[in-house]
């Protein structure tokens, strides 16, 4: 299969093909149309089997520009090298789309990702501690998010983030779809599915 057999649409195919991707990965594969269908998702897959572009291709497929630039796509992940991955994987794949992609993560003054927020993008990447700071603070409206990707859920819950995890999901608007990816499905990773995925789709790579 090629990524001209998905349903795609011209901007994300030039940026693949610059990328030098031709063949979409197992994962890739399996995520497109169920992701595309609106139906929640569980991925089992580790990294280097293509899961970033499994759920950001999808994403960006669907995504619509939107004047209020308030957050659309809420991408959570466990550490800051992982945000700086996922925000530079998004912003070359949406590199022909009006979407703004901006990384945010604790460690680091919150000001200037404050300013961030209040001057509008489309997708936010962020480790938990510091999504949570910047919403409570109010810099940041999550009313807009239509499409939550929680990856390397496993290594979230290792990490402990798991009551950040709940305090984040309570705060997110209820119609919206929910996307999760992780090497391992423990019975922790099983409750956060339990509590507030909707019959999700599984999947693996
Ligand atoms: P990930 O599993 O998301 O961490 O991706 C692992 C690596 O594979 C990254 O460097 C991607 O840029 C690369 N990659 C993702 N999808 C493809 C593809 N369809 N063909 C070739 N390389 C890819």
């Amino acid at each position: 299969m090629r990524f001209e057999d998905l349903n795609l649409n011209t901007a994300l195919l030039k940026a693949l093909d610059e990328l030098g991707y031709e063949h979409p990965t197992t994962i890739q594969q399996k995520a497109f149309s169920v992701i595309m269908s609106g139906q929640d998702v569980c991925g089992i897959a580790q990294t280097g089997t293509g899961k970033t572009f499994a759920y950001l291709l999808p994403c960006l497929r669907q995504l619509k520009f939107s004047k209020e630039r308030h957050p659309q796509m809420l991408v959570l992940v466990p550490t800051r090298e992982l945000v700086v991955q996922v925000v530079a994987a998004a912003q070359k794949l949406s590199a022909y789309l009006s979407l703004h992609t901006v990384g945010v993560y604790g460690g680091v003054n919150i000001n200037p990702q404050r300013d961030a927020m209040e001057n509008g993008l489309d997708i936010l990447v962020a480790t938990p501690g510091r999504l949570y700071d910047l919403a409570m603070s109010g810099s940041l409206k999550l009313k807009d998010i239509k499409k939550l990707v929680i990856d390397e859920v496993d290594e979230m819950m290792n990490l402990g983030f798991r009551t950040q995890l709940n305090n984040i999901l309570e705060l997110l608007p209820a119609r919206r779809q929910n996307l999760l990816f992780s090497a391992t499905i423990t019975e922790e990773v099983e409750a956060l599915i339990d509590t507030w995925f909707n019959n999700p789709a599984r999947i693996e790579a």
